[in-house]
């Protein structure tokens, strides 16, 4: 027997949620399924690292972090950008503050109270959430659903698809949605916001773990301009990995697929000018190099490991040698898998979709979060993406349903 609801939201993340937020708003009978058996585990992850649910960036430069989908995301923010999502965070008792670096995050910095206080108001309004309920196929009796009592299959007239991207697979989002689409909706999911590979000497594999910062990381984006951030990154046993790098991610990723590579420069005495470490190694006397570094430049961790990889025994002059620190250049031959990945970019194409992110080859199926084709550093850019686009796909839902409720 197929049971049905007014509208079904299949994925229980902050995409999903905000979607089932919408069209309850709107007076619909929701139904949500979910594979896991709690909602919003990739939420919860996000706030072992604090909950970094927003950038205080203004607009439009906030925008620019969206890339090439800057105008496509930019409409989901006119309905919920920062300030929104902050304020919406607030009444839900999760108030928010401004880091150093811009970033924004709930005060206790956790998100499990957001969570248990949002799933609270939306069961208020008559959420039914169905957990380990996991959308397999779909035939003509509607979703089917396998669940621990067996398959379940559910209809109704509006359907939300929030199921991630493919990152973390062992918290739900496995990417296995995109047999539910055709080919030329998609566009292939790769990992982003994640680790790069290289090449290390067994030395600086034995480093691993050791935090490099701060450090400028300068690179050549597609257009062939060359781009500087400063932050930090740790040493891994395949290459390197932290926040410095993942706004680097998309213009390496396409270097690496065309030629098998890409090189970046790290800077590692970004506090100090070239002539003052040159002078600092020019008078270094009968010290040796790895002394110097250590005493006179004030370089530890892993900006201290470079240096010794790269430098301990260098011919070069003070004048060339200072230049060079500040140039380390180090050749990333692979990204990281993407189930280890903090993000995925692809995944349904804009041009698959209408402005409230139905699917053109099927009415009444709407698309959200994640699992839409764009991409963001980290910051905050990636929740407030998402919930944004719950928010589009719920509010058109909604309209479709109640057009056709009125019929
Ligand atoms: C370690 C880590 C830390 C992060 N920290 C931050 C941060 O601080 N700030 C930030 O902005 N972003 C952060 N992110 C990214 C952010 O968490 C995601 O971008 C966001 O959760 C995606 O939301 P979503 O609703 O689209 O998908 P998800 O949160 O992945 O939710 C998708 C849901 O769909 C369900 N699902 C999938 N397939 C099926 C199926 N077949 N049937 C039924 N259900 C299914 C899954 O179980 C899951 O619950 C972090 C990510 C990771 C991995």
């Amino acid at each position: 027997m197929t049971r049905t609801a007014d509208a079904l939201v299949i994925g229980g993340g902050p995409a999903g949620l905000m979607a089932a937020e919408q069209l309850l708003a709107a007076g619909a009978r929701v139904a949500l399924m979910d594979s896991q058996r709690s909602v919003g585990r990739k939420f919860l992850l996000a706030g072992i690292g604090g909950l970094n649910l927003t950038h205080s960036l203004g607009r439009p430069q906030f925008d620019t972090a969206y890339r090439e989908q800057q105008d496509w995301v930019a409409g989901w923010l006119d309905a919920l950008d920062n300030q929104a999502l902050m304020q919406w965070a607030d009444a839900l008792g999760a108030e928010t503050f401004v880091g150093t670096s811009g970033r924004v995050f709930p005060r206790e910095k956790k998100a499990a109270p957001l969570l248990r206080a949002w799933l609270t108001r939306l069961r208020a309004a008559g959420l039914q959430i169905h957990t380990r309920h996991r959308l397999t196929h779909r035939t003509e009796q509607g979703w089917m659903f396998d669940t621990p009592e067996g398959i379940a299959a559910w209809d109704a007239p509006a359907v939300v698809l929030a199921m991630g991207g493919g990152s973390w697979p062992q918290l739900g989002s496995d990417g296995q949605w995109q047999s539910l689409f055709h080919a030329d909706e998609l566009e292939p999911l790769q990992a982003t916001n994640c680790g790069m590979e290289c090449e290390w000497s067994p030395v600086l594999q034995s480093k691993a773990g050791e935090p490099i910062k701060p450090v400028i990381l300068k690179w050549t984006d597609q257009t062939g301009r060359t781009v500087e951030r400063q932050g930090e990154c740790v040493i891994t046993p395949y290459g390197l990995e932290g926040s410095v790098l993942y706004p680097a991610v998309p213009d390496l990723r396409d270097g690496i697929w065309r030629t098998g590579k890409a090189t970046v420069h790290l800077d590692l005495m970004p506090h100090w000018t070239t002539k003052k470490v040159a002078e600092v190694l020019a008078s270094r006397g009968k010290h040796s190099l790895t002394e110097t570094a250590r005493k006179a430049l004030k370089l530890s961790g892993g900006r201290l490991h470079l240096f010794n990889e790269f430098y301990r025994q260098s011919p070069l002059e003070p004048d060339a040698l200072a230049h060079t620190i500040r140039n380390t250049p180090i050749t990333f031959t692979g990204l990281r898998p993407m189930q280890e990945a903090i993000s995925t970019a692809g995944g349904v194409r804009r041009e698959a979709l209408t402005d409230g992110l139905m699917r053109k080859q099927e009415p009444g199926i709407f698309c959200a979060g994640e699992m839409l084709d764009w991409e963001a550093p980290t910051g905050g850019f990636l929740l407030n993406a998402c919930m944004a686009s719950g928010v589009i796909a719920g509010r058109a839902a909604a309209d479709y349903w109640l057009t056709l409720a009125r019929q």
